[in-house]
Formats: structure tokens, sequence, C-alpha cells
């Protein structure tokens, strides 16, 4: 059969991540800024005020458009990554730079995505890495530019995730169940003795329902590993940033890129350093 080669499978997933990443853009440029429209419009309701009829963003309309001179993207010019080279990255109508991070995400979800199903091979198992994949890049990307991991990814994820493990996809069902339980408990409980002790917020409630999706997808075996990589590279970061940017100490940094970072290489290579690790200890 034609998906009996890993090979001929990664090429395909790699077409379709392209793909899929340039959807991703999309999820990370408007999901935020919908959010932000339906609070406005919840404060106004509180307020009596009824705010007439706004133009409705959603992630299908209106087509996407140039943001400083408004020329359509036509289709031709949304061909991932592609479409970026052969514009080499301005505007068509107006020459006006268009962002690198496009065909960047875009060239990272389609690797990502050939390298799962080379990983996977034709199983359940990477329909679901993919599915882990796209949500975690597009929560790390809206995380990083607005601080905000929307339940409208993370809880669909949570739920898919125990979805799968029911027949044991990626782990048994109880190690989901646990591992969304006990991922959800462990930020929960930093959270409130850093608040308790400091008086300060060190994190949102969007990481603790992140870390439970992973660990529902997961298990529970996989937190450890996750939040221990999330840390450090988290650290490493948090301190090069306050050293050579001059960031100051107070500016939240959000922890949802390093805890999706983390979750991506547990996917991968979970077992392996879970392994590792427990032979180190013992
Ligand atoms: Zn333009």
């Amino acid at each position: 059969m034609l998906f009996d080669s890993p090979v001929t499978l990664a090429w395909l997933a790699l077409f379709v991540g392209l793909c899929v990443g340039s959807f991703l853009n999309v999820v990370i440029h408007r999901l935020p800024k919908m959010m932000e429209s339906e609070w406005h419009e919840q404060c106004a309701e509180l307020r009596g005020e009824s705010r007439g009829a706004t133009q409705q963003l959603s992630l299908a309309r209106p087509r996407s458009r140039c943001p400083d001179c408004g020329h359509q993207i036509t289709a031709l010019e949304n061909i991932p990554v592609m479409s970026y080279l052969f514009l080499r990255g301005k505007c068509s109508a107006c020459g006006s730079k268009i962002s690198p991070r496009y065909p960047f995400i875009e060239m990272v979800t389609g690797l990502a995505s050939a390298f799962a199903a080379w990983h996977f091979g034709f199983q359940w198992s990477a329909l679901g890495a993919l599915i882990l994949l796209w949500s975690l890049i597009a929560l790390a990307a809206i995380d990083f530019d607005t601080q905000l991991l929307p339940d409208a990814i993370t809880l669909p994820l949570l739920w898919i995730g125990l979805a799968f493990n029911l027949n044991g996809v990626m782990t048994d069902i109880s190690s989901a169940v646990l591992g969304a339980m006990l991922g959800y408990l462990a930020l929960w409980g930093v959270y409130w003795a850093f608040k308790l002790a400091t008086g300060k917020e060190g994190m949102g409630y969007g990481d603790f329902k992140l870390l439970a999706a992973l660990g529902a997808w997961l298990g529970w075996g996989m937190l450890p590993a996750i939040i221990l990589l999330s840390s450090i590279v988290g650290a490493v970061v948090g301190v090069v940033l306050i050293i050579f940017a001059k960031r100051g100490r107070n500016i939240p940094i959000p922890f949802g890129p390093y805890l999706a970072g983390a979750g991506i290489i547990a996917l991968f290579w979970g077992q392996e350093i879970t392994r590792t690790y427990l032979g180190l200890l013992t």
C-alpha cells in the first residue's frame, strides 16, 4: 500500500503540514482579536449599552489582506512558503514587508508534521501527534504574542487527548486521566504557593490547562520530564532576557511556549528521556 512507505507518508504530511501552518497563522493572528472583541461586547452588555452591528471577525472571513494597503491576498499569493519566496517577502501591491514569521510558522509546522508521520508511521498515534503538534504550535505563538492561552484550544485539546487514549493510542486511559488531573493540580499548587508567599501571580490558569492537556495526551509519567524541561529552558531564556535585553524582572515571561516546546519533545522522545533519568536515579 501507498502509506506503507514512511518516506511517502512523510512527504504527504509535509504538504498537509505546510497548508495547516498557513491556517495556524490565521488562528494565531485572529483568535486573540476575536476574544478581545467578545470581551468588549460582554462589557458593553454589562453596562447596558448595545454596540450595534460591528464587523464580525472570524477565522474564515474577511479574507486575508495586507495590513498596510488592504490589498486582498490572492490564492496564488497564499501558497505556503513558496509565495513568500516568490514575492521576496513583499506585498505585491504596495511593496511593504511581509513578516518572515508567516513562512517560518508554515515551515516549522510542515517539517514537524513530516517528522511525526515518519516517527509514528501509518497509525492512529500519528494522527494524534499531528493534532497535538498543531495545537501546541498555535498555543505557543499566541502565548508569545499576547500572554494568553485560549480555552478555545486548551480545553478541546484536553478532551480529544482523553478520547484518543480511551483506546490507548498514546498511553492507557488511567494514566491519561491521572495526567490531566496531576498536570492541572501541580501548577495550580505552585501558583497558590507562589501567590501566598510573594503576593504575585507567577503564571496563568491557561498554563494549568495546557499541562493538563499534555498529561491527558502523554500520561502522568511524562509530567516530571515536561516540567523539568520547560523550567530549565524557561529559566535560561528568562535570565538571558533580563541580562541582555534589560527586561525588568517583574515583566511576566509567558510560560506557555516552554510548556508547549517541552510537550513536543516529550511527544517524540519522552520514553527515552524518562528511561534515562530513571536510570540515573537507580
Ligand atoms: Zn500592501
